[in-house]
């Protein structure tokens, strides 16, 4: 079971803030370094994510992961290969958008600088942008979320509005 002082070491700071609420505190570290991610390693995994399954810091765990470019183990209910392809998504989405943002530009008009990164740009640009890119160049809703720094509920609420929007016109 992973201690305090484990969880510590694990994240390389003193427990505090979200780490307090962490479910695998007490859980054996091992756990969630499996040897791999497929084989003998699976079960492993499965069972270091039903931890991360009814933990309540998972979005800050993952976020922690991600920001790190954590290379090993189980975090945030994912693990260093899903981590990795969600970066992935998450960069052709931000060239999607890119794009999407280009092209808007070229348009002319008073267009905005949306060829700058997203999370530069207004909400309401980002929610036409978000729209684009799953719209028009089919990145799932993952990747715009991941690119934009935003929840999928938030994504959701953005592809939401800008359809009603499209719709009402
Ligand atoms: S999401 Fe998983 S690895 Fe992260 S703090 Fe929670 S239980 Fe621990």
């Amino acid at each position: 079971m992973i201690t305090q002082p484990t969880l510590a070491a694990r994240t390389g700071r003193g427990v505090q803030d979200w780490r307090d609420a962490a479910a695998c505190r007490g859980t054996d570290p091992e756990l969630f370094y499996p040897v791999s991610e497929m084989g003998p390693g699976r079960r492993q995994v499965e069972q270091a994510k039903q931890v991360c399954g009814r933990c309540l810091v998972r979005e800050q765990c993952l976020e922690y992961a991600l920001n790190r470019g954590e290379p090993y183990g189980v975090w945030g209910g994912t693990t260093a290969g899903e981590r990795r392809a969600r970066t992935r998504r998450a960069a052709r989405a931000h060239h999607a958008v890119r794009r999407a943002g280009a092209a808007e530009t070229s348009g002319g008009g008073d267009a905005p600088a949306l060829a700058e990164c997203p999370r530069a740009v207004t909400i309401a640009d980002k929610r036409r942008l978000a729209r684009r890119a799953i719209d028009r160049h089919g990145q799932p809703r993952t990747a715009v979320a991941a690119a934009f720094g935003v929840c999928l509920r938030t994504v959701d609420r953005w592809i939401a509005a800008e359809r009603a929007q499209a719709e009402s016109r």
